[in-house]
Order: C-alpha cells, then sequence, then structure tokens
C-alpha cells in the first residue's frame, strides 16, 4: 500500500488540512514482478542452447579439430539448437507485436474455415511425419470480424502444431469451424467458433489454468524435444482477448485434448 500525504495551502486557521491518498500498489507490483520472471525466463531459454552453442566451438576448434565424423555431428547438433533460438526469438517477437496492438481492436474479417483449410494443407508435412489423420468439419461463411488475419492465423498454427505435436502418433486430430450458438458456453452476442481436438494423452485439471501462462509446460523435456518454445499458447491467448473473444480448453487425463476459440461474427453474415 502506498500513502501519498499532500499537504494542502495554504494552512487553514485550525491548523491545516492533510489529503491522504491511499492506492494499492498489489496488482502493480504483480505486473513488475510477472514482467521480472518473464525476462528471466526468456534470458535462460536462451542462454541454454547458447551455452551449447560455445561448448561445440569450443570443441571443433579443440579436440575434434581432426576427427570429420565429429566434427558432421556438432555441426548437426548446432544447427539444431541455432534453429531453437531462431523459433524462441520469433515467438517473443511475435507476442511483443501482439501486445503493442492489444488495446487497438482488429479491424478486418477472416473467413474462418478457408483459413483452417489453408494452414491444415501448409502443416501436412508435420502431420505426415506423425503419421496423424485429420478430420475437418468446416462451414462456409463462418467469418469472424472484426479480426486480423494475420494474428488468428496464428492461432490456427499453434494449435493445430500442439494437437499435432502432443497427440498420439497414429491418431487424429479433429478440426471444426461452425457458427457459434449464442448463450450458454459462448458469449450472447453472434459469434463463430474453431476447435481443435486430439486423442492424445490430454492434459491433467490442475495444469490447464496454467497453460496459457508463458514458458508454462507440463513436461519440459517433451517440449524441448518436440521444439516447443513454451510460447504458443501464450500468444493464443493474447490474440484472443485483443478479439475480445475466448479460450476454452477442455481436457482429462487419457482421453485426449480439445482447444476451442471463440471470435465475434461478421453482422452482415451472421
Ligand atoms: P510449447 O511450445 O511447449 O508447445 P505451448 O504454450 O504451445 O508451448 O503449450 C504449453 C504446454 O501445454 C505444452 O508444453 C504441453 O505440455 C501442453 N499442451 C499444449 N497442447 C497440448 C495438447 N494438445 N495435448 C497435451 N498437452 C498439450
Amino acid at each position: 500500500l502506498k500513502v501519498h500525504a499532500i499537504p494542502m495551502e495554504p494552512p487553514l486557521a485550525d491548523g491545516g488540512r492533510l489529503v491522504l491518498v491511499l492506492s494499492d500498489r498489489t496488482r502493480e507490483r504483480a505486473l513488475e514482478r510477472t514482467r521480472a520472471d518473464f525476462v528471466a525466463n526468456a534470458s535462460h531459454e536462451l542462454r541454454t542452447p547458447l551455452a551449447s552453442l560455445i561448448g561445440f566451438i569450443e570443441t571443433l576448434r579443440g579436440p575434434a579439430r581432426d576427427d570429420p565424423e565429429a566434427q558432421q555431428r556438432f555441426l548437426g547438433i548446432m544447427a539444431e539448437q541455432s534453429e531453437r533460438m531462431r523459433r524462441l526469438i520469433d515467438d517473443l517477437l511475435g507476442l511483443s507485436r501482439i501486445e503493442i496492438t492489444e488495446h487497438q481492436p482488429p479491424t478486418g474479417r477472416v473467413d474462418l474455415g478457408a483459413l483452417v483449410a489453408a494452414e491444415a494443407e501448409a502443416m501436412q508435412p508435420i502431420l505426415a511425419a506423425r503419421r496423424v489423420r485429420l478430420e475437418m468439419d468446416l462451414v462456409p461463411d463462418a467469418v469472424a470480424a472484426p479480426a486480423d488475419p494475420e494474428q488468428v492465423a496464428q492461432v490456427v498454427r499453434n494449435l493445430l502444431d500442439n494437437a499435432a505435436r502432443y497427440g498420439r502418433a497414429g491418431g487424429k486430430v479433429r478440426l471444426a469451424v461452425g457458427q457459434a450458438a449464442p448463450g450458454g458456453r459462448w458469449p450472447a452476442r453472434p459469434g463463430v467458433v474453431l476447435s481443435v481436438g486430439d486423442d492424445g494423452p490430454g492434459i491433467a485439471k490442475h495444469h490447464i489454468p496454467r497453460l496459457t501462462e508463458r514458458f508454462y509446460r507440463v513436461d519440459r523435456g517433451r517440449s524441448r524435444s518436440e521444439g516447443g518454445t513454451g510460447l504458443g499458447l501464450a500468444i493464443v491467448k493474447h490474440v484472443v482477448n485483443r478479439h475480445r473473444g475466448q479460450l476454452l480448453i477442455e481436457s482429462e487425463e487419457g482421453a485426449g485434448a480439445t482447444f476451442s476459440v471463440w471470435l465475434p461474427a461478421d453482422p452482415a453474415t451472421s
């Protein structure tokens, strides 16, 4: 709690007055804390691959100087670590761009079905590598507006990417786009819903409220080996907030996970 004592001038005959302004700084402190944690986490995440690169450079210059086979192996690891740093920097920049726009409402329109079909097509190599079958149920004319096409595309990519990576290898991913029934689980206003469901191991209940925190992972090792940055769902949450939308995460351990995003609909088409 911060107390500002502001003496009032000129003093009154009764000896003067004092105005006390009381402000609760709990929220401000929590925000400062979150920011400090974020910088510490981001630095740590970048430092790990960097330390590995520095280590391998030393090895290539010294012990592995005359060992072409080891050199090739180490260069492969170095390429992976550099790629990991690039992904992390891309996501950090993406997140900060979204934060900058968070207080400006979007202005565009997004045909959600067309967007999801295009993103699913682009994701085919990853899905094929994990032998994941896609089931799509996309209605035409599900138009989100006002919406930012690039940001909504990012939401679709991140959710689909997670379903492919954390879902069951050889399993299936259901992609659905439709008009939202107003009321009930969704806002009373017209809206469209995108949902991405997998039949993977799912997520234990106590993790669910924390999934959209930056760098929060259920299984750190798994996320790392899958090339995750820990920022995907934080980006999804920020985009949804900017659109005044909603994100719903439903999962049970052993029974897959479904991520649904509600976005406001274009009044002209709903
Ligand atoms: P990451 O880069 O680690 O994937 P995200 O923010 O996208 O970061 O996801 C955070 C964590 O949520 C992941 O590390 C993973 O543990 C969990 N997660 C996300 N999607 C799923 C899913 N479809 N099934 C199971 N766990 C998931």
